[in-house]
């Protein structure tokens, strides 16, 4: 099913401190309404049902350590939920390693929301070095689609991000945003190395 990717959570430290390296600051950014709350709740019920309790840090951030790829990764879930709030947005923008860019399949002005908001994101962040993927959520609700698959991907092309779409209604490639997130970051750190 599609919730077979919880399988991969594996533990938040009891102690507070990651399992998996250093942990990764990923923020959720978009307009209203496209489904932010909804894969912060997701991220947060993933840690349900495992015997770690102490994955909620203050300000009701939330850690979690994932395997991915065979590797560990610990991400904590910057809150941002008021895009709109000027002072919050450039906050978030300083804070972030990564950026979940989510827009809604069914409205269009959140798309053009998200290429504003990735625009002010290279601003804040001119280096090639922040991970950024654009996310079409919403992705069940196929009759009522404005945004097509086409258009999501060319714009991330043109964004120079990677894309993907999701329902976090269905629980449908969620996890795998996360995912892509991680093996972005590593393969900067990987290419660092080499
Ligand atoms: P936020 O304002 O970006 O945090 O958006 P929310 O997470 O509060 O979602 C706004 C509304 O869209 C809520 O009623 C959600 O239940 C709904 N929603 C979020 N994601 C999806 C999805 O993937 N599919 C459907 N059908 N509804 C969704």
């Amino acid at each position: 099913g599609s919730w077979s990717s919880s399988d991969s959570v594996i533990s938040t430290d009891s102690s507070g401190e990651p399992t998996g390296g250093s942990p990764i600051r990923v923020v959720l950014l978009g307009a209203n309404g496209v489904g932010k709350k909804s894969f912060a709740s997701i991220f947060a019920g993933a840690s349900d049902g495992m015997d770690s309790e102490d994955c909620e840090l203050y300000g009701g951030e939330r850690m979690l350590t994932i395997e991915v790829d065979g590797e560990t990764a610990t991400i904590i879930l910057l809150n941002t939920w008021d895009t709109e709030d000027e002072w919050a947005l450039e906050h978030s923008m300083q804070t972030g390693d990564a950026y979940l860019l989510l827009y809604s399949i069914t409205d269009r002005a959140s798309f053009l929301r998200a290429s504003e908001l990735r625009i002010t994101l290279r601003r804040h962040r001119p280096a090639q070095h922040t991970p950024i993927i654009l996310v079409g959520n919403k992705c069940d609700l196929v009759r009522c689609r404005e945004v097509s698959v086409s258009e999501g991907r060319a714009c991330a092309a043109v964004f120079d991000c990677k894309f993907i779409e999701t329902s976090a209604a269905m629980q449908h490639n969620v996890w795998e945003a996360f995912h892509g997130i991680v093996r972005q970051l590593r393969l900067r750190r990987d290419s660092k190395e080499a």
